[in-house]
């Protein structure tokens, strides 16, 4: 029975989904105006091992993310590098898909970007305002009037007066309540623009959402993630505009990550704090990146840090000897270690535990290895089976494990260790000593067990 944390309840619930075996996730997409750093990462890291586990527990998943293709950074960043914003938007969409196939994030089923939504945007907006839940402002702006939606503030779990105290006090004498919020905004010169009852401009952020997900999934779906930080305003504001303008309740669950900190702050573009993906795969390899980013529970915070590279690097190389050299079988079927991973992933996807199953599954196939090859290996598919559910231990043990050892000449690493081998029969400890140790210079670690010498490369 899968049970997941909804932040509108603020506890885990049983997952029912609206109908029978399909399940319908919308996950709030990247802005293009740059790289994706690596805590953007996380959170479509983390929502990837969710759509993951859901088809592989046999619901028919269609997951919608979108891209955010106009904004003022986006704006803002075309400006400053006097290109069209389009030429921005196509840069950075490239390269973050790149960078998502990189770290092994599913494709989504649909990927709306807002440009292309305009007239739904559009028909979404006449509907609220129709309705009173939206007014045009002096300077010819559409805005979202808040205090016409009573449950507003539901999801942030504050209360209206809290929240508008604690909004920041704008400049801004057109709008009815300093929550509101814009959903057209009329087009200064020189900025992109399209056409509107309300005359030439751009949607607002918020609203996109709520247009899209309402056409690609309806006016009811099961699942709403993204990052903790869209909690408030993002998401309580897209429940606002979805339940004004349909009357129907919007989502079942509300899905949050934690965020990746670097010293214990947000990674973020604005505080200057961040690494880009891609910059991190230059120096670890995706499988690394990835695992470092889903092996904590998605909703805790994560710390960015080499010795978390390191951890993730040499856990895997872990999961990756128990794999070495066994042959392809079957995966041994009906375990406990299966049944404990689901039971652990049906606990609001505790990817920790599901991973500490894993390693005493690779522990076992240790010890069968050499008493029972054949369990050994019916066991090691488990394990990949299992783990690509997680969308990890799909490589080649031995790519994985030499890694990064490209520029080793293996033959000759190879003669030496049958040198040394030779210098160990003829009692020459000297010999094999010297061998070992000129190896060592070159990163090459050597590890004789029973009668068996194999070598790792550990820089
Ligand atoms: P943005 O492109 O800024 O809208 O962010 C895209 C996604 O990344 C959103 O779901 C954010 O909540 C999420 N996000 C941004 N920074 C972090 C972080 N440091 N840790 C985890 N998720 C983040
Ligand atoms: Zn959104």
């Amino acid at each position: 029975m899968l049970k997941i944390y909804n932040s509108m309840t603020q506890q885990k619930e049983v997952f029912t989904p609206i109908h029978p075996g399909k399940v319908n996730i919308y996950v709030c997409g990247p802005t293009v105006y740059d790289f994706a750093h690596v805590g953007n990462g996380r959170t479509y890291a983390a929502f990837d091992v969710v759509i993951r586990y859901l088809r592989w527990r046999g619901y028919d998943v269609t997951y919608a993310r979108n891209i955010t293709d106009i904004d003022d950074k986006i704006i803002n960043r075309a400006n400053e590098n006097k290109e069209d914003f389009q030429v921005v938007v196509e840069r950075y969409t490239n390269a973050i898909h790149e960078d998502f196939d990189a770290l092994g994030l599913l494709a989504p089923n649909h990927e709306p970007r807002a440009t292309e939504y305009v007239p739904h945007i559009i028909t979404m907006i006449e509907t609220l305002i129709k309705n009173a839940h939206a007014y045009v402002a002096e300077n010819g702006d559409v805005y979202y009037d808040v205090r016409k939606f009573k449950p507003y503030g539901e999801l942030a779990h504050r209360d209206i007066d809290k929240l508008e105290s604690g909004a920041r006090v704008e400049v801004n004498i057109v709008k009815r309540d300093p929550l509101d919020f814009v959903l057209w905004k009329l087009a200064k010169p020189g900025e992109p623009h399209w056409s509107s009852p309300w005359g030439e401009g751009r949607p607002g952020w918020h609203i996109e959402c709520s247009a899209m997900s309402n056409h690609l999934l309806g006016d009811h779906f099961d699942i709403h993630g993204g990052g903790k930080d869209l909690i408030f305003p993002h998401h309580e504001n897209e429940i606002a505009q979805s339940e004004a303008a349909t009357c129907k309740k919007f989502v079942n669950i509300w899905m949050h990550s934690g965020y990746l900190q670097i010293e214990k702050e947000k990674m973020s573009k604005s505080l200057g704090n961040f690494f880009t993906i891609r910059d991190v795969l230059k120096q670890y390899p995706a499988e690394v990146v990835r695992y470092f980013m889903i092996s904590g529970h998605y909703r805790s915070p994560v710390q960015y840090s080499e010795n978390a590279f390191e951890l993730a690097r040499s856990a895997l190389s872990r999961f990756y000897n128990a794999l070495k050299d066994l042959p392809d079988a079957d995966a041994l079927p009906n375990t406990t270690y299966e049944k404990q991973f689901i039971e652990a992933m049906d606990d609001d996807f505790n990817t920790p535990i599901a991973i500490s199953i894993l390693f005493e599954l690779s522990h076992e196939i240790q010890r069968s290895r050499e008493s029972n090859p054949k369990l050994a290996a019916e066991q090691a598919a488990l394990l990949r089976k299992l783990g690509n559910v997680l969308g990890i231990l799909q490589d080649e043990s031995n790519k994985f494990l030499k890694a990064g050892t490209e520029h080793l000449d293996i033959a000759k690493i190879e003669s030496l260790i049958a040198a040394r081998n030779q210098a160990r029969t003829d009692k020459n400890w000297a010999e094999a000593d010297r061998i070992r140790a000129e190896l060592a210079a070159m990163s090459v670690v050597l590890e004789d067990a029973s009668g068996n010498t194999t070598w790792k490369y550990q820089n």
